[in-house]
């Protein structure tokens, strides 16, 4: 080979070289910034050295909230590490696989938001016959089966927090109000749409947000009690099934989270709420966009924020540190770490008035 030639060569190989390793990031959720896994089949790069990769399992990609969530860990993992998420469409079959999947690859540490919080046992019996470090998130774990292995963590936010807040809302509402008592009867009638059946955040807030309400001094009656999966359609069709069956005796509306609210503020515009002065308070949980825009609007009265980007950031740095082989803790982690296991990410009462503060 002539001299000439063999610079070019040179050159050709250093340049392939460059974009290999530059892993420019493709602006989709998955941020490939190490780049090995065009290595042929070889193990992933010794966690403390490496850029690490993370291997994230979100319950379903089409739910609002775990979108924010979602979002937030690809943002989170810019120039820290390489992140995977997957999508379990609702199965937890389908997870576990992409958990085995996860583990044949030999991502450096798992972050999962379970399809169903009673599978993370089986979950973590997995981490740790990997010796991988778990980081569950949204959806919370049982206390023992967290036990059962100490690289396993929890992060989120407290149920009852939420529940408490959102009954306060409407608390607010009622003193300030008496003619929401429209049957001037002083009780509270009020109708409920919940999350999932046994999803930790669906139990906690529909009783701690009745609970607040009762403790205020109020009294109240439930109308009607019915399961919308989280779901803003399956809100609206219930809200909707209360309507017929409740005529006008609905005086307040409580939703576990706030797409289920968004639905039942089409049924009740579609009802005639919301003009002249036919109104009825809605409440619920998250302050996502749609729902800052009925804050807005004045379809909804009052949410609390479920704060999806310092829940996705807790996550990521939390499952990049412990990859990392760290201790965490407040210093590499920026959240204490409640009994060796927690971060808790605080919630926020949101109303017009405040609504940057869910910026
Ligand atoms: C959120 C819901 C979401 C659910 C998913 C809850 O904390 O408030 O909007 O659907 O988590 O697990
Ligand atoms: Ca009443």
């Amino acid at each position: 080979m002539k001299k000439k030639q063999v610079v070019a060569v040179l050159a050709l190989i250093a340049m392939i070289g460059l974009t290999a390793c530059g892993g420019k990031d493709s602006g989709t959720a998955t941020n490939n910034a190490g780049g090995s896994s065009s290595s042929g089949g070889t193990a992933a790069a010794p966690a403390a050295t490496g850029t690490p990769n993370i291997g994230v399992a979100i319950y379903k990609f089409d739910d609002t909230f775990m979108t924010g969530v979602r979002n937030a860990i690809s943002d989170a993992a810019k120039d820290k590490a390489k992140v995977d998420i997957v999508d379990s469409q609702n199965s937890q079959p389908t997870q576990n696989d992409k958990v085995d999947l996860f583990i044949t690859k030999k991502v450096n540490a798992l972050a999962i938001n379970a399809v169903d919080n009673t599978a993370a046992g089986v979950l973590i019996d997995k981490a740790k016959a990997a010796n991988l470090p778990v980081v569950f998130f949204n959806r919370e774990p049982s206390a023992a089966d967290l036990k059962k292995y100490d690289k396993a963590y929890y992060v989120g936010a407290k149920g009852s927090e939420s529940g408490t807040m959102q009954g306060q809302l409407l608390v607010d509402y009622w003193k300030a109000h008496p003619e929401a008592d429209k049957n001037k009867d002083g009780q509270m009638q009020y109708v409920m749409l919940t999350g999932e059946p046994g999803h930790p955040d669906a139990v906690a807030r529909t009783k701690y947000s009745i609970d607040a309400i009762t403790g205020a001094g109020i009294k109240v009656q439930k109308l009607a009690e019915d399961t919308a999966m989280w779901d803003r359609v399956k809100g609206q069709e219930k809200m909707a099934a209360f309507l017929a069956a409740n005529n006008d005796k609905i005086e307040a509306v409580l939703a576990n989270n706030d797409d289920m609210a968004l639905g039942a503020i089409e049924a009740l515009k579609a009802a005639g709420y919301f003009k002249g002065d036919k109104y009825v308070p809605v409440v619920s949980v998250d302050a996502t966009a749609p729902g800052q825009k009925a804050l807005q609007d004045g379809t909804l009265l009052g949410t609390v924020l479920n704060d999806a980007k310092n829940q996705g950031k807790a996550t990521l740095d939390l499952a990049v540190a412990l990859a990392q082989g760290k201790t965490p803790d407040k210093a590499t982690v920026g959240y204490d770490v409640t009994d060796g296991k927690y971060i808790w990410v605080p919630y926020k009462k949101i109303t017009k008035d405040n609504i940057a503060d869910a910026k």
